[in-house]
């Protein structure tokens, strides 16, 4: 029988390339995974079967033809959050439960152009705010791990998809840790670029200073081969980036020899809330293996990160707050039954369609920005911003990459803290710097150490990078690839 979910997206575009299998037999495999298995997890909000299979029969004419490029024929899942011409674009929320998008979101449309065929539409937190896909108007999403845990967000869905490889890999966007935090949850490979890097053009906007799209995959070698198919200048982004897009497959091979390696201090303090101790021996195993590589250890301080959560909280907040003013009832989306007026009409199909948390963040952000309170609120993170990112700077004089836990702890369970807001914003205290500095960072699975609830689940590294240095990342996760074998681990029910 074939296994073709045991293969990376580098071992299916290989054989996709030698004609070994077609991309019609590959996305039809997929397409059966998910049609056994999705109902277990709810990962998908929509699969599109019929327009796969006909994308697939395109790319295997193109494979014919030869000089393909290299994800020619490969299927994979997109985040609901990106724009799909024809298709459901949800953002996991009813207020866009019937939108139909007119349109490709130029990651979409990069990847089409790559030849990658789309499974389907991914679910996640409503409007990507969230930790543990629990927001989703489409359901909770489970961790394959462990059904009885979430799957982390907000792209729980795309973590989810991957780890059970109903999907060879898929796409993410993190605003504040919603690529890696799930990648660590579920035991996959995760990477968010440089801000800029790949465009936000049809991407549903969360918080603009923030929201970046990356790949999520089973390994850093994935990862390269699909960031070199998102990543580019976009005219139709003012925020994206024109700088030449390397070859992220290109490097991967580099010995780490003399790499030096920044551990914040304060990620490793001993504080209440602070990393979970078995979390804590998972990632020193990992950095030991690096020494070993001969990569050199190097403490360093990020004094500033203990105020990166309220900054957060109040940045992302504000700019949701503008950017969902545009759901009105009026344009598109969901519209209330028999408005009285204009205001009712507003008031009502907002109130109805939006979910408590984006109610809230809405509610947090329209007071951060009001007048009497922008300075005070909304001027000042923006200030604070600064100090975490200089902090940052000041650390690359020193280090050419820094290595953190992804997350304090390994999955928790359903329903575990969705009455305590501040305990799950906690859950991304060591991924949210990075969005406020704009840096690039990914995730990789180094192990596992047990949840709450005593289960055994699997731990992210993080390493984060300098502006631009993606290829960097993708090579010291890589060669940390080469020698352990934590990324092809299979959830015991999907293998
Ligand atoms: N969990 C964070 C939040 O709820 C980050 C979400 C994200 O990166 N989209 O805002």
């Amino acid at each position: 029988m074939s296994m073709y979910h045991t293969k990376s997206v580098t071992e299916l575009s290989a054989m996709l390339q030698a004609g070994e299998v077609s991309s019609v037999e590959l996305t039809q495999y997929f397409l059966e995974r998910i049609k056994s298995s999705d109902d277990k997890l709810n990962s998908f909000i929509t699969v599109c079967e019929e327009d796969a299979l006909a994308q697939a029969k395109e790319s295997d004419e193109k494979l014919k033809a030869g000089n393909a490029p290299a994800l020619t024929g490969v299927p994979i899942a997109h985040k609901d959050i990106f724009c799909t011409d024809g298709v459901k674009t949800s953002c996991g929320s009813k207020m866009l439960d019937n939108f139909i998008s007119p349109y490709d979101a130029t990651v979409v449309a990069n990847m089409r152009n790559a030849g990658v065929v789309m499974l389907g539409k991914t679910n996640m937190d409503e409007f990507a705010m969230g930790s543990s896909n629990e927001t989703s108007f489409y359901g909770v999403v489970k961790n394959p791990w462990n059904l009885k845990a979430v799957p982390g967000g907000s792209s729980g869905g795309s973590a989810a998809a991957v780890s059970a490889r109903l999907a060879p890999a898929s796409t993410g966007t993190d605003t504040g840790g919603s690529i890696r935090q799930p990648a660590a949850f579920c035991g996959i490979t995760g990477l968010k670029p440089t801000y800029g890097r790949v465009s936000r053009f049809g991407m549903i906007a969360f918080a603009s200073s923030l929201d970046q799209a990356g790949p999520m995959g089973q390994s850093a070698s994935d990862c390269a081969l699909l960031l070199n198919a998102m990543a580019g200048f976009d005219e139709k982004d003012s925020t994206s980036i024109e700088k030449e897009v390397p070859d992220y497959s290109a490097d991967l091979d580099k010995p780490l020899q003399g790499l030096r390696i920044g551990l914040p201090k304060e990620y490793f303090a001993h504080s209440e809330g602070g990393m979970d101790a078995e979390v804590e021996a998972t990632i020193k195993a990992a950095l030991d293996q690096y020494q070993a590589m001969g990569a050199e250890l190097i403490e360093i301080e990020l004094p500033n990160s203990g105020i990166s959560v309220p900054v957060y909280y109040v940045v992302a907040p504000a700019e949701c707050s503008t950017n969902l003013s545009r759901f009105d009832g009026v344009r598109y989306g969901y519209r209330c039954e028999d408005p009285k007026d204009l205001n009712d009409l507003y008031t009502r199909s907002r109130g109805e369609a939006f979910g408590a948390e984006v109610q809230r963040r809405i509610m947090v952000g329209t007071y951060a920005l009001s007048s009497g309170y922008y300075d005070a609120y909304y001027l000042k993170a923006q200030q604070l911003r600064h100090l975490i990112s200089d902090d940052f700077t000041r650390a690359y004089e020193k280090v050419d990459v820094i290595m953190a836990p992804a997350t304090p702890e390994t999955a928790f369970n359903i329903g575990e803290k969705t009455d305590d807001p501040i305990s799950m914003y906690l859950s991304d205290i060591y991924t949210i710097a990075v969005n406020l500095a704009g840096i690039p960072a990914m995730s990789i699975p180094v192990g596992f150490a047990n949840n709450s609830s005593g289960e055994s689940m699997p731990v992210g590294m993080q390493i984060i990078g300098n502006h631009f240095e993606e290829a960097k990342l993708l090579n010291v996760a890589h060669k940390y690839q080469q020698v352990t074998d934590w990324h092809t681990r299979l959830p015991e029910e999907f293998k």
